[in-house]
């Protein structure tokens, strides 16, 4: 058996419509989602911008959205939102924290295009063999829309798996799962059911209450996914693609940017690929290969042979025989 693991960051989701992590407050991006809210989600865009504007200027967090959640949920953790001298009172953190979930998910779901690129479809046909695993970063639904348009179901790693199910192992989340503060399950519906529970539009599959909340991991693993029930199933699945992955006989990246904002997934691909000595060569294709990217790549993968393919995720997916990606 030749298992390929890939692995997907946000700028595998590009060619069909979704902002990469510096795109997401672009002010484009922040503009065609405008078009779509109502006058209460226009007030609450405008409340985030001038509070993500402000942290950046004083210098805070970085200019993208990753930094952003980060801070965010620092801050909701530590209860020190509201105290910080220049804007004490001024910020509640909890409210911070769901307006920018909701940010995130209306923004992924408003900016997937109608008409996904065929060659999505391509990749699901020609490269994803049943024996491979797909480690994603991603909170987008765009594989899980090809699949579904293809009859093909999706193994999350947190259920039991039918035969020909596609291992999707998604580490900070999905837009379609949710977790109950209440009873304390955990479990994927549909669609952008994150949106629906944070305006608790949906009940529990089990207790029947409203108290739904989105599953939307920050790269910091905020700490109440490690203390809580849900903590159990995300280390599940950090330690499940751990064992996918020096188990791997090859490992394409695809618009995974391996950022230092990242630390856990960097000692993710530390360990394992210290683990799978065997595996000698790493594809990292991304559409704009800079000195930058490779930094992070070989702080990581030491010691490690990487192959870096400058090209979007629709080029390298027409081009995939030619690269022998299978
Ligand atoms: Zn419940």
């Amino acid at each position: 058996m030749n298992k390929t693991v890939y692995v997907l960051g946000a700028g595998f989701s590009r060619d069909a419509g979704c902002p990469t992590v510096s795109e997401f407050i672009s002010k484009n991006s922040i503009s065609r989602i405008k078009k779509t809210l109502n006058s209460d989600e226009k007030r609450k865009l405008e409340s985030l911008q001038s509070y993500w504007n402000y942290r950046i200027q004083e210098g805070y967090c970085e200019s993208n959205i990753e930094s952003i959640f980060n801070h965010v949920s620092a801050a909701k953790y530590l209860f020190m939102e509201s105290m910080t001298e220049s804007d004490a009172g001024n910020y509640d953190a909890e409210k911070i924290y769901n307006d920018l979930q909701w940010y995130i998910l209306k923004t992924l779901k408003e900016s997937t295009k109608k008409k996904i690129p065929k060659e999505y479809q391509k990749f699901v046909k020609e490269m994803l063999q049943p024996e491979d695993v797909i480690i994603s970063f991603n909170y987008d639904l765009i594989l899980e829309k090809v699949l579904l348009d293809l009859k093909i179901q999706i193994d999350y790693g947190i259920s039991d798996p039918q035969k020909n199910d596609r291992l999707i192992l998604k580490l900070h989340g999905s837009a379609n799962w949710v977790y109950c503060n209440n009873c304390g399950h955990s479990y994927p519906t549909e669609d952008y059911s994150g949106l629906e529970a944070l305006s608790e539009k949906i009940k529990c599959h089990y207790c029947k209450k409203s108290t739904l909340k989105p599953i939307l991991i920050p790269p910091t693993l905020y700490k109440d996914y490690q203390d809580q029930k849900l903590g159990g199933m995300i280390q599940e699945l950090w330690a499940r693609a751990n064992e996918e992955l020096y188990n791997a006989d090859k490992i394409i990246f695809i618009g995974f940017s391996m950022a230092q904002t990242d630390a856990y997934a960097q000692e993710l691909f530390k360990l394992s690929s210290n683990m799978n000595p065997e595996l000698e060569t790493y594809f990292v294709v991304n559409n704009s290969v800079s000195s930058k990217l490779k930094n992070n790549y070989r702080n990581a993968l030491v010691n490690r042979q990487i192959k870096f393919v400058n090209l979007s995720t629709v080029d390298f997916i027409k081009q995939c025989k030619q690269f022998k990606c299978r």
